[in-house]
């Protein structure tokens, strides 16, 4: 399969040729003939998977062969909103629309809060075909009276999982209800639980669907290794890891923001040039130190979730998960950091021993179980043991008088789930019953 296959016209040829791209992506191949069709897109793929190829390539093409809209000054007019939970993702959506839109001319824009403005409205104010926006700052703009959605053709909403677990909802049906009844509308999630089906199906006609599983991206690109350590040893073990891996790029996943500056601190000592990104940092700091990582000026970077979401840097080659995240489609997000596109990634997992359940739900949902690495000197073996024993089964309470009268003692009833546990199907098996419901936990 090449991309003049999926009949790509020959300026955005071009361009994807210069980007070094020789063949689509799963998404790519799927996604790019049904929306050249005009057909509304119901996508579940993650960051990582050449999604955002897959939805601008095909909007700039049905852009270019769409008779020019101007107004009579000769204006831009625009045709196209796509809405990213965050900065750094709307900022990587518009590069890419840059790269591949070099040879047909159109313009876009960016808008996200956090910083002035100005500049933003003084590039709106000089007409734009796409705009690239979060949900807070296009609201804002639009109210103030510098965008007007009613010219609207072609409308993405990306990434809303995130945009859901951020709040952003009522934002989102604001804009909808803004947006011309008659467009072309995509939608895309990592994950489809059921407030997200009901959210599409707001905003999609009817849509085809395209699926590209986490676990294909994640099993089959990624290779992936838990290491059991106990908290206090976390620290060690990383500068252990780093050291291991000499020079090279590396993302680190801190839970909390304090946690992230601790990590750094702690690197610091040990002479290990590492930055952090996180809400508490400006918009401006974070972009700096994000050019700083992608330049290579340090090889490792600490993150929280939501500071590292969209965040696009080929040739990271290691993902490291300091602290597991409690919502396991996160897992997924953060581990999609590295193996992009076709490049083959690794990604390490600490677990502590409160961690386990977290590392539970995980295998749940990638259905596999990450194989253990204990060759490190902070191995912790009681807590690989316990997590390779099968759960245990507890007591039915109606089954109390069935039970053998040594076994009904409670004092007993530990020795009983020992028992039944050598019984109890695996949960990693691929056999087992997992309901892949992607259920969000409270955070
Ligand atoms: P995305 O899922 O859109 O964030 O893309 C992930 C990464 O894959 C980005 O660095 C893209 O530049 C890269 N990419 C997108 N499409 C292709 C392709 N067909 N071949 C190789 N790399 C690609």
């Amino acid at each position: 399969m090449t991309f003049s296959n999926l009949e790509i016209i020959p300026p955005i040829l071009k361009a994807i040729e210069e980007q070094g791209y020789t063949a689509p992506t799963p998404i790519q191949a799927q996604a790019i003939p049904i929306l050249l069709q005009g057909n509304d897109l119901l996508g579940s793929a993650q960051t990582g998977t050449g999604k955002t190829a897959a939805f601008t390539i095909p909007l700039l093409q049905r852009l270019f062969l769409s008779k020019p809209v101007k107004k009579p000054k000769g204006r831009r007019v625009l045709k196209a909103l796509i809405i990213s939970p965050t900065r750094e993702l709307a900022n990587q959506i518009n590069d890419n629309i840059v790269n591949y839109s070099k040879y047909v001319g159109f313009r876009s824009v960016v808008i996200y809060g956090g910083i002035s403005q100005h500049k933003q409205t003084s590039a709106l104010r000089n007409g734009a075909d796409i705009l690239v926006a979060t949900p807070g700052r296009l609201l804002d703009l639009i109210g103030q009276g510098y965008i007007r959605l009613n010219t609207i053709e072609y409308f993405v909403l990306d990434e809303a999982d995130q945009m859901l677990d951020m709040g952003f909802i009522h934002d989102i049906k604001k804009i909808i209800g803004k947006l011309p009844e008659k467009r072309q509308s995509l939608f895309f999630s990592a994950t489809m639980p059921q407030a997200i089906l009901e959210l599409s199906s707001q905003i999609l006609g009817t849509p085809k669907r395209v699926t590209i599983a986490p676990d294909q991206t994640t099993a089959e690109k990624v290779s992936q290794a838990i290491y059991y350590v106990s908290k206090p040893d976390k620290v060690d073990l990383l500068r252990y890891v780093i050291n291991k891996k000499n020079n090279t790029s590396i993302l680190v996943f801190s839970r909390t923001k304090h946690g992230a500056d601790k990590i750094v601190t702690a690197l610091h000592k040990s002479n290990i040039k590492s930055e952090a990104i996180h809400g508490n940092k400006t918009q401006n700091a974070r972009q700096k130190t994000l050019q700083r990582f992608k330049q290579n000026k340090f090889s490792v970077l600490v993150a929280t979730d939501i500071a590292a979401r969209g965040i696009d840097v080929s040739k990271l080659s290691l993902v490291i998960n300091y602290d597991l995240p409690n919502v396991p489609e996160t897992y997924v997000h953060r581990i999609g950091r590295t193996g992009r596109a076709e490049e083959v990634g690794e990604a390490i997992t600490f677990c502590s021993s409160g961690e386990k359940g977290f590392l539970r739900d995980i295998q749940k949902l990638i259905n596999q179980k990450i194989p253990v690495n204990s060759d490190h000197p902070f191995h912790n073996q009681k807590d690989a043991d316990e997590m390779e024993q099968k759960p245990r089964k507890k007591p039915r309470k109606n089954s109390q008088k069935k039970q053998n009268p040594s076994t009904s003692n409670p004092k007993n009833s530990k020795r009983q789930g020992s028992v039944n546990k050598t019984e109890s199907k695996s949960p990693f098996s691929k056999k087992s019953n997992v309901k892949r419901g992607f259920k969000r936990k409270k955070r």
